[in-house]
């Protein structure tokens, strides 16, 4: 059917409220509701729902939606029905979670005709039953979301996706559309081909993300230098990917301990949990949400100014859909991943249980993103070209390669040298063993095929495999090799590799960076390196010690109170020149204690590190988590939350007394907490007026004790306890 576009605006006005269309959206709803099949590659948040949405509204018929995601359809079945106030048959779901009830009610708005967008599941979908009820209603067309499921050598392979072709035979034939925001050539043509719309038209936009900012760390001491970015980044919304539950876990108390808001995220969380966390990131009450790759599906917040992988992801098209979560209303996104060699062996590993087909895939696909982590090439132009598209400039001028670019060198030689190769070779290989014969080092397989007595064996051994590896990857990135889409990873020569074969000419390449080898994530001990242990300067210390007393003195003051002696020696570690760093890397110093009493405190440090020549560590004192610290953190967070204290401690199934001494811990640590708005309720504020000032005027140290020996006269031991913690948050700490 041809459509009229003044209709199709009108549609788009009225039930989306949108004035125009955004990229190929027009031209793919005119193709489809003319009866064609399509194929849409278009980023995360391009908007490819409304490619089905639109033209389900205006053609004849149900349109079938298949999709992997629970979640996902509900929300976009509740956007639809809003759009047609009152009415809720226009739009339905089909999945496991719906009651007897709610599956007839669905059954009857199908066979009257009313319902134009039909979203299942595809486990749904391949039940008998529903196939003999779709068989009933007239189908305006197929879309198939997320198409990349189809492809084993997509990121989120589901075997289930593979028999939507044989139901659409089944249940009757109708236009299909499939939609995906990553797929390489090699899952394109597995979508194209499994889908039996080899004929579709292809429309693709650029998957150029041109606001993002991408940049691969070394992962040295990662959870500091996280702490560090977040820090100078105050207040942004942020995710944090790690690879396992634990880490997620680990990472977000961590962050909760060291002053910034963080909740995790991952499958082993109950649903309400899973749920509120999400509510509170996108809320924007907590700042950071640590994650593994259960989160953020279908999450559609605009200002996620960044992208943090912990762990280095499995493959670049789970990478690229990650980091594309940052920045989608165009502004700021900043997408940094950590890499250690270490970690690659780790995914290795784990792969090692799984059918042999699958960790060949895996291999190769993690063989991809070490490719893309160790280059010296623009990010951006290797992360396009791995989606089949070409990146025009040579310097995007927002990653970290093209800000610090290596030095280059004329490779026409080496080039030649590799295509020489395998031009000589009866079959293809892989980079890896192509590489390693360039290289000269013999292994299993260079002798399995005899390739130790190629005479180009060893023809470039003064570099060693990765110079090696690091040629061929740009060759391909410039065209002259290409992978083999039939068998993935076999590398051949394109007809312009062979052209330059014969007619060569400078090009210019970069060797790949180089990583340290990461570390053991047995040994990365970090109360270790907490407090470094006391390790700090006693010179300085006890001259720190002299000042307090004179400090204190002055301001009648117990010299306690002025700073504490973890504070102290923080700064003999990490030797404070300004307030500022006074504040944010002394534990138990807030920035109103280093105004009130810091300046002769970094005066004095200053002196001291000018005379004695001393190199000052750009560091921070990291708090660690405390083994079995699981109160701890959550304590914590619900402190912010301002919760009841009762509730806090019935939740964690403890007495009120131990729930205080967690929050003791807590507070002596060095990480304030504030209960005003418990204590405001509960004491009555003669009481708290008093017991603050016996803290203030009286107490000759913080000691508990001593404090309830004193009062425990006139007050209860709760109100003391209550008021010393007050007391120390606000004055000490
Ligand atoms: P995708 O599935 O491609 O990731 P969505 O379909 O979820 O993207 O759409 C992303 C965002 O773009 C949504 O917030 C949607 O409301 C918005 N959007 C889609 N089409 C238009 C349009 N024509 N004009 C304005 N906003 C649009
Ligand atoms: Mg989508
Ligand atoms: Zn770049």
């Amino acid at each position: 059917m041809a459509v009229d576009p003044v209709i199709l605006h009108e549609k788009l006005k009225t039930f989306f409220g949108y004035d125009g269309f955004k990229g190929d959206q027009e031209a793919i709803i005119r193709h489809l509701a003319e009866g064609n099949n399509a194929f849409v590659l278009m980023p995360t948040g391009g908007g490819k729902s409304l490619c089905y949405q639109l033209p389900a509204l205006v053609m004849e018929g149900t349109a079938i939606v298949i999709s992997p995601l629970i979640a996902l359809m509900k929300n976009q079945v509740d956007a639809i029905r809003g759009f047609e106030a009152g009415y809720s048959g226009i739009a339905h779901f089909l999945n496991s979670s719906l009651s007897r009830q709610q599956l007839q009610e669905v059954q009857e708005d199908l066979l009257r005709g009313v319902t134009k967008l039909l979203y299942v599941a595809p486990e749904s979908l391949t039940k008998e039953e529903n196939i003999a009820l779709l068989r009933e209603v007239k189908i305006s067309f197929y879309a198939v979301d997320e198409a990349h499921c189809i492809s084993e050598w997509g990121h989120d392979f589901r075997p289930e996706y593979r028999k939507i072709r044989s139901i659409v035979e089944e249940i009757q034939l109708a236009p299909i559309i499939a939609l995906t925001a990553t797929a390489t050539p090699k899952v394109q043509s597995d979508i194209l081909k499994n889908l039996r719309i080899q004929d579709a038209r292809v429309f693709k936009s650029s998957f150029n993300r041109p606001n993002l900012y991408y940049e691969v760390r070394d992962k040295v001491e990662p959870e500091k230098d996280i702490i560090r970015f977040l820090r100078q980044n105050p207040g942004k919304s942020g995710i944090i990917y790690c690879l396992s539950r634990k880490k997620v876990e680990e990472m977000a108390q961590l962050l909760s301990i060291n002053g910034i808001k963080a909740l995790p995220y991952h499958a082993g969380l109950d649903a309400k949990t899973r749920a509120e966390n999400q509510d509170l990131f996108l809320m924007e009450e907590v700042d950071v949400i640590v994650a593994t790759i259960a989160f953020g599906m279908g999450i559609d917040k605009p200002d996620v100014r960044f992208v943090i992988h912990y762990d280095i992801p499995k493959s670049i098209e789970g990478y690229y859909q990650e980091t594309g979560r940052a920045g989608r209303d165009g502004q700021e996104g900043r997408c940094i991943t950590y890499y250690s060699y270490k970690d690659i062996q780790k995914l290795e590993k784990f792969m090692q249980g799984k059918p042999v087909s699958e960790q060949e895939i895996g291999k190769q696909l993690l063989s991809e993103t070490v490719a893309y982590a160790e280059s010296s090439q623009c990010r951006r132009k290797l992360l396009l070209n791995y989606f089949g598209e070409d990146y025009p400039q040579d310097n995007c001028g927002a990653c970290d390669n093209c800000l610090h670019p290596k030095a280059r060198f004329n490779g026409q030689e080496e080039l030649c040298l590799v295509i020489e190769l395998i031009q000589s070779l009866p079959e293809r290989f892989k980079l890896e063993h192509l590489a390693t014969i360039l290289s000269g080092v013999s292994t299993a397989m260079t002798k399995s095929y005899r390739h130790d007595d190629l005479p180009l064996f060893g023809a470039g051994k003064d570099h060693d495999v990765r110079f090696w590896g690091a040629v061929i990857h740009q060759g391909i990135i410039l065209h002259y090799l290409d992978k083999d889409i039939e068998n993935y990873g076999l590398i051949f020569a394109t007809p312009s590799g062979l052209e330059f074969l014969e007619h060569p000419h400078e090009v210019m390449l970069v060797e790949d960076r180089t990583f340290s080898e990461g570390e053991d994530e047995e040994e990365e001990d970090l109360s270790a390196a907490a407090h470094g242990g006391g390790g700090g300067d006693p010179v300085l210390l006890s001259m720190l010690k002299d000042l307090r007393k004179d400090v204190a003195r002055g301001l009648h003051l117990q010299p306690w109170i002025v700073f504490s002696d973890p504070a102290l020696e923080d700064m003999t570690i990490v030797y404070p020149l300004t307030l500022k760093e006074l504040s944010e890397k002394c534990q138990g110093v807030g920035e109103g204690k280093a105004h009130k009493f810091g300046k002769p405190f970094v005066d004095l440090i200053a002196k001291y590190v000018e005379e004695n020549e001393i190199e000052r560590p750009d560091d921070f004192v990291l708090r660690s988590v405390a083994p079995k610290s699981g109160n701890k953190v959550y304590i914590i967070q619900a402190i912010d939350r301002k919760l009841d204290l009762e509730d806090i401690a019935s939740a964690r199934g403890l007495e009120m007394g131990e729930l205080l001494t967690e929050i003791e811990a807590i507070v002596s640590s060095g990480t304030r907490v504030n209960l005003n708005y418990y204590i405001s309720e509960q004491l009555d504020p003669e009481v708290v007026e008093e017991i603050y000032a016996w803290f203030k005027e009286e107490a000759t140290s913080d000691s508990l004790q001593d404090a309830i020996a004193a009062l425990e006269d006139e007050y209860e031991e709760m109100e003391i306890r209550l008021v010393r913690i007050k007391f120390l948050c606000e004055v000490v700490n």
